[in-house]
């Protein structure tokens, strides 16, 4: 039977289940015969032998067995049953919170029990919580597991032992088939030394004793690398086959307009880094092609991104082509359009504004202007590509700070680029470095350029952590920076991942702080306000006229005000590194020295502290990026919108890293010479997820 017909084997030709379990499969992503398969354990048990009760240690998960000596039940903090177990060798307290009173007497002092489980320090010695336990007839006579025991992820309603018993029989089809289908060929198993598929999965559900139990936990073990290997290669196939695609349509060719960027780079006040030259050449080269350009565009926070998309705007405005501007928050996206209005106004470019918040005439006006072509580059927030949305000619879409968008977003994006005759160039920006490991598999359909130095002149970020115990010290240092002219901002961080208690914490903060600090104007910006009132207060803190502004996480991304010195971020324990980077990135854009202050919640726990050193001592995103991915993992670092692209079932970044200049090397051995494996490989690993690869 060759591998296809596993895929189209229903579950319910197994024997016990019927609709209501086919169901209850189908939440665990099993939806026939080769998903059971490719359902693997997450951790594996050694119940092959049994541990004499005094070899065990703290920690250990092990078997052991013995006699009963006593069951009591036991009123603490919480009541609790508690059964003394011995062997010829010792004893220890098997503790049950939740027990019925049939359960209490089958454990009756003289029984034997055969139990499983992890060892934890009791008052009056080891115990094991919960043990699963079997009853024996005496402690000489134990059958032990010939194999390791399997243990998989599961769902109310499929016990473990049930769960195991559906993967036995679907080995035994797979026993009496030819196997499952290797797409890998052969060349590649050989080079890369990797073993069969089919031997594979069952050495997977049915490992024998003599393997390397921590290998198998840690997923380090040849089988899972098999595995993993083979699906990062489908990840990446799938990027790369969209990249490829041939029905793909072509993108406007723009010639470089130099007149317009002369013009454009001599009313700058600066004159562009090396990083920010080399970026634009690479762009305008891509905006030359026919072919749609997707380019990540990545420098620290700071490095200046914003003017080179000004500057690549200027080739497809040239070419008679709209250029689109998109970013996450109402606060970035208006900082742009100010930006970009007072740069191209003496160029004579008409710059539009659009958010959800325009609405009515205005919205109306905007949209005619953009349906008409008179409008030449739109800036704002997703609204930009909502329904009703009409562009005449448009040519490039700038994605600024991606990462804070979600896949869904993206797509909608993608499809309205589609609707249009023509595909637009895409030019998506982020000062959220992406780790090298993540942009090698996430990331493989874009190109990538980097800006690597910042404007001359910017001095590194002090940063010191501090627990909030001390916060009166900080009222003096933020009198300090005022009396000296510069600005200082106060963030109070997400509670409980809730926006109305957010704003309503940092309202506190700025009544308590308008107490503290009588003779200084303080402001107040949150993401609940309405837009005319944080435009109001962005534009008195660019003034000077606030000098210290009390702010949400709203302010992370983008905005810009160079006198501003000091940074305080509250509950700083709470935030990623890489968001704590960006915030940290609003000062620091001046000549002076700056400083930011990371407050902390005691008591802080040492991963936290850490996480929090990481930053005091580097202003270096890259790294930051690389630590927090080494802290986190991807799904964290990405954030949950994005996680949807990077789950894997088998293979993880951190871990599997060493195998992706491999699978590169085999992707392009697949596309190049085995072009009908990719589809199945893609298949067989992403088919619910295709969509969303491709974005
Ligand atoms: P980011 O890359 O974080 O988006 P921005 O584009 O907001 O950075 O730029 C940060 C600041 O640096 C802005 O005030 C910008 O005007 C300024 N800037 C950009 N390029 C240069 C340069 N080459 N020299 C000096 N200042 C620059
Ligand atoms: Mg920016």
């Amino acid at each position: 039977m060759p591998d296809k017909t596993f895929e189209f084997v229903s579950l319910t030709s197994l024997k016990g289940v019927g609709p209501s379990l086919e169901r209850k499969f189908s939440q665990l992503g099993i939806h026939n015969l080769q998903d059971l398969l490719f359902h693997l354990p997450f951790r594996y048990e050694d119940r092959t032998k049994l541990s004499p009760i005094n070899s065990v240690k703290l920690g250990d998960r092990v078997q052991i067995s013995g006699e009963i000596i006593s069951n009591n039940i036991l009123f603490g903090r919480r009541r609790s049953l508690q059964c003394m177990l011995r062997d010829t060798t010792g004893f220890i307290y098997l503790r049950f919170f939740q027990f019925s009173s049939a359960q209490r007497d089958s454990l009756a002092p003289g029984k034997f029990l055969c139990c499983y489980g992890e060892i934890r320090r009791g008052s009056k010695g080891f115990e094991i919580y919960h043990p699963e336990y079997r009853e024996i007839d005496n402690s000489d006579n134990v059958s032990s597991e010939s194999k390791l025991t399997p243990i998989y992820p599961t769902t109310d309603g499929i016990q473990q032992k049930r769960l195991r018993g559906f993967i036995q029989q679907g080995l035994e089809i797979l026993g009496q088939s030819n196997g499952l289908v290797d797409f890998l060929p052969p060349q590649i198993l050989s080079n890369y030394d990797l073993c069969g598929l089919t031997d594979a999965i069952k050495m997977l559900h049915n490992p024998p004793a003599c393997l390397d139990l921590d290998k198998l936990n840690n997923s380090l073990s040849p089988f899972q690398k098999r595995l993993a290997f083979e699906e990062l290669l489908a990840h990446r196939l799938c990027m790369r086959k969209f990249r490829q695609n041939p029905d793909q349509k072509c993108a406007p060719s723009f010639k470089v307009n130099k007149e317009l960027g002369e013009k454009f780079l001599r009313q700058l006040p600066f004159e562009l880094t090396i990083g920010q030259k080399s970026a634009s050449r690479d762009i305008a080269q891509d905006l030359t092609k026919i072919t749609p350009m997707l380019r990540l565009l990545q420098g620290d926070v700071g490095s200046g991104k914003t003017v080179v998309a000004a500057l690549s705007s200027l080739q497809a405005i040239g070419s008679g082509f709209q250029v689109a501007l998109m970013a996450p928050t109402e606060i970035l996206a208006e900082q742009h359009f100010h930006n970009f209005r007072q740069w191209y106004r003496r160029l004579g470019i008409k710059v539009g504004w659009l958010s959800g918040k325009v609405k009515g005439s205005t919205r109306a006006k905007t949209l005619r202007e953009l349906e008409s072509g008179s409008c030449q580059i739109l800036i704002g927030t997703h609204a930009l590509f909502q329904r009703g949305v009409i562009y005449k000619k448009l040519g490039l879409i700038i994605i600024d700070e991606q990462h804070r968008f979600g896949v869904h977003q993206r797509l909608s994006l993608r499809n309205k680029a589609n609707s249009s005759e023509i595909q637009p160039h895409q030019l998506v920006m982020t000062a959220t470095p992406i780790p090298r490991t993540l942009a090698m598999s996430v990331y493989a359909d874009l190109d990538s350029t980097v800006i690597r130095e910042l404007p001359p002149g910017r001095v590194p970020v002090n940063t010191a952590v501090i627990s909030s115990e001390r916060r009166d010290k900080i009222v003096e240092r933020i009198k300090a920076a005022c009396v000296n002219g510069s600005q200082v901002y106060w963030v109070c961080t997400l509670i409980e991942e809730s926006e109305t208690l957010e704003c309503e914490a940092a309202e506190a903060t700025a009544q308590n702080l308008v107490k503290l600090l009588d003779n200084i104007n303080i402001g107040l910006i949150h993401g609940r306000m309405k837009s005319e009132e944080k435009n109001k207060i962005m534009s008195d803190f660019k003034k000077g006229e606030v000098q210290l502004l009390v702010a949400t996480t709203v302010i992370e991304v983008g905005v810009d005000v160079p006198n501003a010195s000091l940074m305080i971020i509250e509950n700083a324990e709470r935030l990623g590194l890489a968001q704590l980077h960006q915030l940290r990135g609003r000062v620091g854009r001046g000549s002076g020295q700056s400083h930011c202050i990371l407050l902390y919640q005691s008591p802080i726990s040492p991963d936290s502290k850490l996480r929090l050193k990481v930053l005091r001592d580097s202003c270096d995103g890259f790294h930051i990026a690389e630590k927090d991915l080494e802290l986190r993992g991807p799904g964290q670092v990405l954030g949950t919108n994005q996680a949807g692209l990077v789950s894997f079932k088998i293979a993880n970044l951190q871990r599997d890293a060493f195998l992706l200049e491999d699978v590169k090397t085999s992707s392009e051995i697949l596309m190049k010479n085995h072009q009908g494996l990719v589809d199945s490989l893609i298949r067989r690993w992403l088919s619910d997820k295709e969509e969303y690869v491709n974005v």
